[in-house]
């Protein structure tokens, strides 16, 4: 029988993951489709009764349900407890097994370049979901300390202490001065929503250096326009497409226990741009 798989989030309409996964499953030869699933905020209990009814076997899990759902989850893995998020979850006869492929998804172009993340000095510009599940994975590498700018302080205080609580020193910085210090950061991490369509900076890039690396999790365009300027600057850069193919891959892999067809999903995701 054809295995269906979903997201659901709201919005979902622009939602790649769709298009990534009928390309991996067609590519591996598996009788599974996915599909896109609006449920609005506010109906979330509906929308999973409603999954479970069509046997859903899996889904992903978007804006802005990700810490909701983890109350109707019968189970959940560390990461999931660690961020108090959840991005993918299995259903087996009705049983619903979360976990969150956030953080390894983050995690995976860092190790790929075997770039060593211990005792580094971060700084994180966003303090939303994205961001939190990115002071999980710097503090499962044993970072040395992660400074937060946003846009709103509090939540950037709230997120410092949230680094604290995982072990590891944390303080919070204006955004509107976070440029100004950037050369004393081994990374520099983009965890807002400013550079999508390719407007916007989320800090000054005046003090970016050859020795920064710069990860922009914003994934449209590829080059956004902190990734352009860092690139002048001959930064490190890491795209925001490779962590959402390395953590569209984990789900996958969660799913059915295949690996995941790298090459096939960077095509149909940069052939889309
Ligand atoms: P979120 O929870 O809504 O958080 C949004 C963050 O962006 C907050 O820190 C918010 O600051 C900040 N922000 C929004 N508009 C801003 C503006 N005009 N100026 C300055 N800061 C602004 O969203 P999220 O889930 O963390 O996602 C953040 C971004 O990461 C999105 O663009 C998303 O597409 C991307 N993302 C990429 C991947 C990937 O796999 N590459 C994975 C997850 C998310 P306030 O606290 O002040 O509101």
């Amino acid at each position: 029988m054809t295995k269906t798989y979903a997201v659901i989030g709201d919005p979902i309409d622009h939602s790649l993951s769709p298009a990534l996964h009928n390309a991996s499953f067609a590519f591996r030869g598996l009788d599974c489709i996915y599909i896109a699933y609006r449920i609005p905020k506010g109906e979330l209990d509906d929308g999973i009764a409603a999954l479970k009814k069509i046997g859903i076997a899996g889904f992903n899990v978007t804006i802005p349900h990700k810490v909701d759902m983890m109350r109707l989850l019968d189970e959940a893995d560390q990461e999931c407890k660690t961020v108090g998020a959840t991005n993918t979850v299995v259903n087996i006869d009705g049983y619903l097994k979360g976990y969150n492929t956030d953080v390894e998804g983050f995690l995976d172009p860092i190790r790929k370049r075997k770039i060593d993340c211990t005792g580094a000095d971060v700084l994180i510009v966003g303090a939303g979901g994205a961001a939190r599940a990115i002071v999980a994975g710097f503090a499962k590498e044993k970072v040395h300390k992660i400074t937060i700018a946003n846009r709103t302080p509090q939540n950037a205080e709230h997120l410092a202490s949230f680094a604290k609580q995982l072990g590891v020193d944390s303080d919070h910085v204006d955004i509107a001065k976070a440029g100004d210090t950037a050369s004393r950061y081994k990374f520099i991490v983009n965890a807002t929503s400013v550079g999508l369509k390719g407007i916007g900076l989320p800090i000054s890039t005046k003090n970016i250096t050859k020795d920064s690396i710069v990860y922009d999790i914003v994934y449209m365009p590829v080059d956004t326009p902190l990734i352009l300027e860092a690139k002048e600057k001959n930064a490190t850069i890491i795209y925001g497409w490779e962590m959402l193919i390395a953590q569209a891959m984990k789900s996958f892999e969660i799913w059915t226990g295949v690996q995941a067809p790298y090459e096939a999903m960077k095509l149909t995701l940069l052939g889309r741009f």
